[in-house]
């Protein structure tokens, strides 16, 4: 912005700021304020932990929990020199200093923070909601456990590895993320296979609906889900196509045992479906059809807020 605009801007501001309007809506009305400071708040999106102990060892909070990932820019609210940090360090573990922490006042922060989960042991995260007053938290987690259960917490689990059934080498080279995201994605696929009794996707698309993920949503839902979790952002581009069944169920057609790539091929490459499967260690190849097909583009995750404690 130019700076003459920068400067009209900020006149205009002042004058708001300081006009009869502004300086009204600054009176909220006291008896209006008390009801709604008084209003429990829904979580609609957090990755809450499992009480202690088991909250030093869980990993479920995520389908997608990587410890490191590409340098990004945080949001403001998750910068270490958030102002608000200091009330909620206060209210919750009887901390007393000010952001941003050193190294030496980390430990502390931790220190305090321990104090208060031995305190309330396995109450722990209904506790932070009461003193957050948070009535519902929609915790979007592979599974719930220990200290996350209804009605306070409400499960949301996670479907994007159900939509990657081919192998996924291509995708997983786009980036240094994707290629920890994929992993992730192929070893929870392999749990939803397993807990439906299945060492391998079926044959065709059909099959694979009706037997893995029908069930895998049934399933979810019958444990109480809520909702679904989609991660699909950081696993591939928006650009999605509305493929017909039948382009879908070709795709179960093009997997080539000797294909480590997704590559263009021809219709006379096919290999019967009764002779191939979509959980053979092959990769898929992208089918020669005229609609062209979605290509991943590369792109960088913006994080996931770590799950506070
Ligand atoms: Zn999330």
């Amino acid at each position: 912005m130019p700076r003459s605009q920068t400067a009209c801007s900020a006149a205009a501001l002042l004058l708001l700021l300081t006009s009869p309007a502004a300086t009204a809506q600054q009176q909220v009305d006291p008896a209006i304020a008390k009801e709604i400071a008084a209003i429990s708040a829904v979580d609609n999106h957090a990755h809450p932990v499992l009480a202690p102990p088991l909250d030093k060892t869980d990993r479920n909070f995520d389908a997608l929990p990587v410890d490191n990932m590409e340098p990004q820019t945080d949001p403001l609210a998750y910068r270490p020199d958030l102002p608000a940090l200091s009330a909620a360090w206060k209210a919750l573990f009887d901390f007393n200093e000010a952001p941003p922490l050193d190294t030496a006042a980390l430990k502390r922060l931790d220190a305090a923070r321990d104090r208060r989960k031995q305190g309330q042991g396995s109450n722990y995260p209904q506790w932070i909601l009461d003193q957050s007053n948070i009535a519902t938290m929609l915790a979007n987690r592979v599974s719930m456990g220990p200290g996350i259960q209804p009605p306070r917490f409400r499960w949301v689990p996670y479907v994007d590895a159900l939509l990657f059934p081919f192998s996924n080498t291509a995708l997983a080279s786009a980036s240094p993320d994707r290629k920890q995201f994929f992993a992730l994605e192929d070893k929870l696929r392999a749990q939803y296979l397993k807990d439906l009794g299945l060492a391998a996707p079926p044959p065709t698309l059909d099959e694979y609906l009706k037997r893995v993920v029908t069930p895998t949503l049934e399933r979810q839902r019958a444990g109480g889900a809520v909702a679904e979790k989609f991660e699909l952002a950081y696993l591939r581009s928006f650009d999605i196509s509305a493929p017909t069944h039948a382009q879908a169920d070709s795709l179960t057609d093009e997997i080539s045992p000797a294909a480590t790539h997704p590559q263009p091929t021809t219709n006379s490459s096919r290999t019967s479906s009764s002779a191939t499967s979509l959980g053979s260690a092959a990769a898929w190849v992208w089918p020669s059809t005229s609609t062209p097909w979605p290509v991943p583009a590369p792109s960088s995750r913006s994080p996931e807020p770590t799950p506070s404690s």
